[in-house]
């Protein structure tokens, strides 16, 4: 780094919030780091308000400095590892500017965790329902950039479908903003919906407008275990066929129930199935004897639980499988692909046998109801040959995606890790109509170069 560029950059803003990252700064890496990327930079900048965010930019663009865009840092695709330049991190725009209880939504900066913006919400009697799982790091501009979903996306939507308005900083400065605190707008292109899982490529997301729900009464789980995959994917079947929408539908594959020795999991069952009603009390109650009854079809056994300890420490299992995965070689790398529903069976058996063909121990877990899964490899990741290996399996996983006219993310985005992929996904004029769209926003190409469209 130059000492020029600091000595600008901290004449932009106060010098408290310009700063050269250390060999070991988390501001050089995401949840990538278990997969052993690390980038470089060569200033850290935390702007404040709008205004500063306007000036960083407008001097990147003076300066040809590639800007990485930074929320908390939890992506598993590597969008928030730099390559040189800044990293402009939004951690100081934490302000929740506004609440409407009545009018079911809030307006907050763009630093603001997504943990904050529920609570927020249910303090206010309303519901934010979508719940990525790394909730108390992860940011709200984060969260859209990725368009993150979770469990429950499966009834109520990733985050895109909760933003009703959204502001942003694009190339030379300029502040553009879509949409508002109001609920229906057809005025103008939906410009607003190109900032929705743009990963950091189009302009920094400074402030979002949200919409909420009135909070719900219930939420009633109930888990069917399965002595095999046919049995749990026609239980799948039972529960769309069973005439109400469950809030979440996932699953763990029999090398998640094995690997991860989660305690209260049946032994020797294959596959199992998390599913839950909510509403009312009254809707709640009703939905979860339907959903008893459907996914009690050729189960081993069900459970249903439904004291708040025992349905909170249900979630806390679920929300472990990824960690108890990753204890047993002491690494794992986690992909997101999308398949169609028909298609849910036969992806969760091919991800084994693509693992063992790489000599890596596999297995899936996620969101059965949105076709989402977690395929898994697991490694160590000092092994660079297990390494190797998981990347090679990673590609032969996405052409499968692709073959079974899916999506390779659902959830984590391109990035660095998938880079390229898109273009295996879409033909060269989608490819290109997009990077199209990119040069509009960034016509230097400064935002996350390198990155999703690249
Ligand atoms: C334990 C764990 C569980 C997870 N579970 C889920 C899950 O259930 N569902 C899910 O979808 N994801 C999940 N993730 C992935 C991750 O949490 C989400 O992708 C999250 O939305 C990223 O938010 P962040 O603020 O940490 O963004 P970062 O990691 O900082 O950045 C992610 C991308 O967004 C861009 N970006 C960040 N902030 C802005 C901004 N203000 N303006 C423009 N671009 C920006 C970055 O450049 C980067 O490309 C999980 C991660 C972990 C570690």
């Amino acid at each position: 780094m130059s000492l020029n560029l600091f000595n600008e950059l901290s004449g932009v803003l106060d010098k408290s919030q310009v700063f050269e990252p250390h060999a070991s700064s988390p501001y050089l890496h995401d949840s990538t780091e278990s997969r052993g990327m690390k980038g470089k930079a060569d200033l850290i900048v935390l702007p404040g308000t709008l205004e500063e965010v306007q000036k960083v930019v407008a001097y990147a663009y003076d300066h040809d400095l590639p800007m990485t865009l930074r929320g908390g840092g939890t992506g598993y695709a590597g969008g928030a590892v730099p390559e040189g330049g800044l990293v402009i991190c939004l951690e100081k725009m934490n302000k929740v500017c506004s609440v409407d209880p009545l009018q079911w939504r809030l307006q907050v900066e763009a630093g603001v965790s997504t943990r904050r913006v529920q609570t927020v919400c249910r303090e206010n009697g309303l519901l934010y329902p979508p719940d990525p799982g790394a909730a108390e790091q992860s940011q709200i501009g984060g969260n859209l950039a990725t368009n993150a979903g979770g469990p429950h996306t499966f009834k109520y939507g990733s985050t895109g479908k909760w933003v009703t308005g959204v502001e942003a900083v694009t190339g030379w400065g300029e502040k553009v903003s879509f949409g508002g605190g109001f609920r229906k707008d057809v005025a103008g292109l939906d410009l607003g919906s190109l900032l929705v899982g743009s990963e950091g490529t189009l302009g920094v997301i400074t402030r979002v407008h949200l919409r909420a729900m009135p909070a719900l009464e219930k939420r009633y789980p109930v888990v069917g275990w399965y002595k095999s995959l046919r049995e749990g994917c026609e239980a799948l079947d039972y529960v769309r066929a069973s005439g109400i929408q469950p809030a979440v539908l996932e699953y763990l594959d029999e090398g998640c129930i094995k690997w991860t020795q989660l305690s209260g999991a049946m032994e020797g069952s294959q596959f199992m199935l998390l599913t839950e009603a909510d509403g009312t009390g009254e809707e709640a109650w009703a939905g979860r004897g339907i959903l008893i009854e459907a996914v009690s079809e050729g189960a081993l056994r069900v459970d249903a639980p439904l004291e708040e300890v025992a349905i909170a420490d249900l979630w806390r299992w679920r929300e472990g499988v990824g960690l108890g995965l990753a204890a047993r070689w002491g690494g794992k790398s986690s992909e997101d692909i999308v398949v169609p529903l028909d298609r849910v069976e036969e992806a969760i058996r091919r991800i084994p046998e693509i693992g063992l063909k790489y000599g890596l121990e596999a297995c899936s877990f996620g969101h059965a109801g949105d076709g989402n899964l977690h395929a898994t490899f697991l490694l160590d990741f000092n092994d660079p040959d297990a390494l190797a290996s998981s990347q090679e399996a990673a590609e032969e996983l996405f052409a499968m995606a692709i073959e079974m006219e899916g999506s390779v993310s659902g959830e984590h985005g391109i990035g660095k890790v998938k880079n390229g992929q898109l273009q295996h996904q879409w033909n060269p004029a989608s490819v290109r109509l997009a990077q199209e769209v990119k040069k509009t926003f960034d016509p230097k190409g400064l935002f996350n170069p390198g990155k999703k469209l690249a």
